[in-house]
């Protein structure tokens, strides 16, 4: 049987210099960001701060100077996002562009696509959206069925894609199409495609979630026609590249850092005489702890070239369970007593709409226990 080893470790001494430094960049630019956004998190979006980071150099951090990248190590770009993330920076509007599609054009198409268009995406120029889900296929995402069909002035692409965040605020997407028919093979005929959202035949439609917040859309293609170079990586290989991307996507310490603004709030209005805050505080900080130890060791897996698939998908699941439980707990702790108006209300009313789709958004819970069993031989 395979076994589960997260191998805990430190960070080496230059990314504690690193960490002052973007502590200093945080004082000087979001001293007075209030609670009703740090909450948000990854959620938030602002472009200017966006750009103001990458003017430091810290969107595609790891990335080839040819690139426009900074040629840094993964733990340093761990060490910024782990400072960015537990203040609630709005580092959204670049996240998807950074984490991912960069990384997965400079793989699958470094010779034309990448040097366009990851230039631009250090800058803070380019922001991208991901285009998966589709109205009946969101876990069982081999049966989409938006298709992308080769013609003479490009490929013609047709469908809907559904669920898609940022669609409404970003360039380009990277979408998951079919190129040919289903078959037997369920992951085959499914290849990537790079998508200027300024595409003629794009329709952008809002869905607005349960915070009353529009975040996501709804994305209809009707023969929208996009040039042959932006097919990504081989034509039919859309399935195994997607794993590589969703590897990605749930390997960073966001997984377990996107309710830290409640639990900072919870410490602050604690009673360190009251057993019952100092007992459920003391556990979740024990739980934050234990989830970092495991978010780092994620961290140097990748940093000495390992996959660290399995592991990503077990931090995730733990990061999402410790998430959703902490407004339960900061209503028994604090839910009587609570000013309406109070940064801690404030916190505890948004994280509690916002914690349900921490179990949804890049796999479900049990999509990603099926992972888990499957990597350690259980089924
Ligand atoms: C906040 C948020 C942002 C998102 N952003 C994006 C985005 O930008 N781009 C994008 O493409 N998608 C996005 N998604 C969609 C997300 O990836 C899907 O919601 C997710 O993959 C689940 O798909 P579904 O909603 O169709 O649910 P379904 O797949 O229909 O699942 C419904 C339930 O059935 C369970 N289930 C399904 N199959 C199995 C199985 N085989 N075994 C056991 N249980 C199963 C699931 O775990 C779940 O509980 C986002 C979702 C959220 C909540």
């Amino acid at each position: 049987m395979q076994a589960l080893n997260i191998t805990p470790g430190e960070l080496p001494p230059e990314c504690e210099a690193l960490r002052a430094e973007v502590r200093e960049f945080i004082a000087e630019n979001l001293g007075d960001y209030p609670v009703s956004k740090r909450v948000r998190n990854w959620s938030g979006n602002d472009p200017e701060f966006s750009r103001k980071m990458a003017e430091r150099g810290w969107i595609g951090m790891t990335w080839p100077k040819v690139f426009g990248g900074a040629e840094r190590t993964s733990l340093e770009r761990y060490v910024v996002l782990e400072e960015l993330l537990s203040v609630g920076a709005p580092v959204g509007a670049h996240w998807v562009a950074d984490r991912q599609s960069g990384p997965l054009l400079m793989r699958f198409s470094p010779d034309v696509l990448a040097p366009k268009i990851v230039p631009k995406i250090a800058r803070g120029e380019a922001f991208f959206c991901i285009g998966m889900s589709e109205p009946d296929s969101g876990s069982d995402l081999a049966s989409i069925r938006s298709k992308a069909t080769l013609a003479s002035n490009g490929w013609v692409i047709n469908g809907r894609k559904v669920w898609t965040s940022n669609a409404h605020r970003t360039h380009y997407m990277i979408a998951l199409l079919r190129t040919s028919e289903r078959s037997e093979n369920r992951h085959a005929g499914m290849s990537q495609f790079l998508i200027d959202m300024n595409t003629p035949g794009i329709t952008v439609r809002p869905i607005v979630n349960q915070l009353g917040e529009h975040d996501f859309n709804e994305v209809t293609f009707d023969d929208v026609v996009v040039p042959h170079e932006n097919l990504i990586g081989e034509e039919g290989g859309g399935w195994k590249q997607v794993g590589t991307e969703l590897a990605f996507e749930r390997s960073g310490p966001e997984r377990y850092l996107s309710s830290s603004q409640l639990l900072l709030e919870m410490l602050d209005a604690a009673d360190p005489a009251n057993p019952r805050h100092t007992v459920a505080l003391g556990r979740i900080t024990a739980q934050y702890a234990t989830l970092r130890q495991m978010s780092l060791g994620v961290a140097l897996m990748l940093s000495r070239g390992e996959s660290p698939a399995l592991a990503a998908a077990a931090v995730k699941d733990q990061g999402a369970l410790v998430e959703q439980a902490m407004p339960d707990i900061a209503h028994d702790l604090f839910g009587g007593l609570a000013d309406p108006d109070s940064t801690l209300a404030q916190a505890m009313a948004y994280t509690a709409l916002a914690v349900p789709s921490f179990s949804l958004r890049g796999g479900t819970r049990e999509i990603l226990r099926g992972i888990i069993a499957k990597g350690l031989d259980l089924r």
